[in-house]
């Protein structure tokens, strides 16, 4: 892109302003008289890039979100880190669809505990 350079995080800067292009690109393309200008600041909001290409600044390649959204997106993305903190939810998950599909047998069995206790 002419008038541009790369920056040291390998994102695309103006020459005559360092403003970063894709927040420049999703701001005017975008974010403008989309529903997130009535609901958030621009400057809280993050752009990602969703092929993860911080060059790739076309319309269809940026999603503004907000950060909470990003550190989903990042989360369940291909990171190591995250690959250990999703074995972990994942973990929770099953032990609660464990609980959920035997949940009658689980009741039945605590009423009969608490009607022996009752009679011995
Ligand atoms: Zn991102």
């Amino acid at each position: 892109m002419e008038g541009t350079y790369e920056d040291k995080s390998g994102y695309l800067r103006f020459k005559n302003n360092d403003k970063l292009v894709h927040r420049k690109v999703a701001y005017e393309e975008i974010y403008e008289g989309s529903e997130w200008d009535h609901i958030f600041p621009f400057s809280e909001m993050v752009v990602h890039h969703i092929d993860g290409n911080k060059k790739n600044n076309d319309t269809s390649n940026l999603r503004i979100m907000t950060q909470g959204e990003h550190e989903i997106v990042h989360g369940i993305d291909n990171t190591k880190r995250t690959k250990e903190y999703s074995g972990q939810i994942e973990f929770d998950l099953d032990f609660i669809d464990w609980i959920m599909d035997n949940i009658i047998i689980i009741i039945i069995l605590f009423l009969i505990g608490i009607f022996l206790y009752k009679i011995f």
